[in-house]
């Protein structure tokens, strides 16, 4: 069993102690696994059979506020450790989390339902900002510039914040977590984290990494809970920064809120993604990259290319995108083969369903239906199957919701024009892509598509750590993005020191009291 859940002592196992027999998440205060003593608990299911998995607490008060003390004392001495020190911790980190890349992998199918070889990808996205932030060294370089005026140099630096907090959503269970403390810690901040109440093991078996890799206590705390949570860490006035990704409606909620306490907030939210394809790309490529980034994690990804936008002859290609997405083997995630695993839970499956319902109903062809899916053996888990609907309209309520689920739209343009101001239209600039072998109108498109993230023939342009996560418009709020040079800078504020050495029998005897220009 995961030692970070334990079975409490009652063997009762029907009625109210049922419950009681159940795991129980801990939060993470001050180097230490603690039981809360929460009156009201929230019950994860794995989503592949519902059956239930552990009971996550909505911290108390008092717990949360001793959470953020822990940060605040932690930091005081965390700032001042040198820069190598919290290098070389990182590099512990990143080979423990290396060692572990099964554990979490498991962890995340057992909590979330996406297929293991997708987990595995969850923790080495988040791994590999943990091995960018290994060059910290360089990454918080500040600027100087000597003798600006006689004997008076300049020097900027890039200092910590001091506690900040990250709140994240249920679809990267590893990898955003790894978004967000690793850089926050390595910049000399301490971090308050709140895991999605939906699956927090993975967050969990993080800490006990960090644990273990000798960082000290205090450096980052987790507390679990939902919006009373998220509330408590918008309004408290130790926290100096706010990371968020996640829906619409929490983003938004959490910018003003934030905001308006007085902190740093940047917001990751929804999205909905376009892929425009051009009759001239590479046929077999494109229908394998628009299935796999369609489908994949059953749809339940930020960067999921749920729109395509079929230009011109490209529409004769749907019989083709049909027939391949009918290959797709769903199943749970731990089943060898599985190319998509159930959605999150008995909510989200009756949400996408109904969505699917709505295009139809308001004039979409159906040509893949998945709703009817049961898997054998797991007749109890959230599985839909991949679901295509033609003659979409920007109208239509699934175009307008980000569905989440494994459901693909399917558009038409006459031209790449129409493909680019249809997309130019959407509240969202998440992500997109291009499918085309002309070098031309992949330029044209790069330049005049108001989206972050753009991909020509990659589906999902998800950037490297040493760029940043670039999503923009409805996707995004907040003026410093995710990782790379603009996280270093959201998890650092600059100092500036001017600093005059001057010899003794240069002292100037008169007080200069018009304003100094330094000449
Ligand atoms: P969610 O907003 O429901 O939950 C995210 C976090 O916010 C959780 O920790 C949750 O406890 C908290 N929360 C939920 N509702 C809240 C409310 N009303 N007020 C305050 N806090 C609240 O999101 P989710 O369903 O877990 O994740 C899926 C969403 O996240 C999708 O919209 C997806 O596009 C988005 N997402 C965006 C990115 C990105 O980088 N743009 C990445 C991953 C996921």
């Amino acid at each position: 069993m995961n030692r970070l859940l334990s079975l409490s002592k009652v063997p009762v196992l029907t009625g109210f102690w049922r419950h009681y027999s159940v795991p129980t998440t801990k939060m993470f205060i001050d180097g230490e696994f603690v039981e809360s003593k929460a009156k009201s608990w929230i019950e994860l299911h794995n989503p592949a059979n519902n059956e239930l998995v552990t009971r996550v607490p909505k911290c108390t008060e008092a717990e949360m506020n001793s959470a953020v003390d822990s940060c605040q004392t932690a930091f005081e001495s965390w700032r001042k450790t040198t820069v190598l020190t919290r290098q070389s911790l990182m590099f512990e980190l990143q080979r423990l989390i290396k060692r572990d890349m099964k554990k979490l992998a498991e962890n995340i199918t057992l909590e979330q339902g996406k297929t293991l070889a997708d987990a595995h990808g969850d923790v080495m996205r988040g791994l590999q900002v943990v091995e960018h932030c290994c060059s910290i060294t360089s990454l918080q370089l500040g600027e100087t510039m000597p003798g600006i005026a006689k004997d008076m140099d300049t020097h900027t630096y890039r200092v910590p914040l001091g506690v900040t907090a990250g709140i994240t959503p249920f679809n990267f269970p590893a990898m955003i977590p790894l978004w967000m403390f690793p850089l926050s810690l390595v910049c000399g901040n301490t971090m308050l984290l709140k895991p999605s109440e939906r699956d927090p093991g993975a967050c969990m078996l993080l800490m006990g990494l960090l644990q273990e890799a000798g960082f000290p206590k205090g450096v980052v705390n987790v507390i679990h809970g939902a919006q009373e949570a998220v509330t408590f860490i918008c309004d408290n006035p130790q926290i100096r920064a706010i990371s968020f990704v996640g829906s619409d409606r929490a983003g938004q909620y959490i910018y003003e809120r934030g905001s308006k306490s007085g902190k740093r907030v940047q917001c990751n939210m929804g999205a909905k993604n376009h892929g425009v394809i051009l009759p001239d790309a590479n046929k077999a490529q494109t229908i394998q990259s628009l299935i796999g980034a369609a489908f994949g994690a059953a749809g339940q990804r930020c960067m999921a290319l749920s729109t395509a936008i079929l230009v011109g002859e490209a529409r004769n290609w749907l019989p083709e995108i049909v027939a391949r997405a009918k290959e797709l083997r769903v199943g749970p995630g731990t089943e060898p083969g599985a190319d998509l695993g159930p959605v999150i839970s008995p909510e989200a499956k009756a949400r996408t369903l109904s969505l699917v319902e709505s295009g139809i109903s308001e004039g979409a062809d159906c040509v893949l239906d998945g709703r009817g899916l049961v898997v054998k053996g797991y007749e109890k888990g959230n599985f839909v199957g991949p679901t295509i609907l033609t003659k979409v309209t920007p109208s239509m309520e699934c175009y307008r919701e980000e569905i989440f689920g494994p459901v693909l739209l399917c558009l038409e343009a006459d031209t790449l024009e129409d493909a680019i101001q249809l997309i130019n239209s959407n509240p969202y600039g998440n992500g997109t892509a291009i499918f085309t072998n002309s070098g031309a109108a992949a330029r044209k498109f790069t330049e005049e598509i108001d989206v972050g993230q753009v991909g020509v023939n990659v589906p999902i342009p998800v950037p490297l750590p040493m760029f940043s996560f670039t999503g923009s418009r409805g996707s995004f709020r907040g003026d410093q993005n995710f990782y790379g040079k603009h996280g270093v800078h959201f998890y650092t504020q600059l100092k500036t020191v001017t600093q005059l050495w001057r010899s003794e029998d240069a002292v100037t005897s008169a007080s200069a009291t018009a304003m100094p220009v330094m000449r």
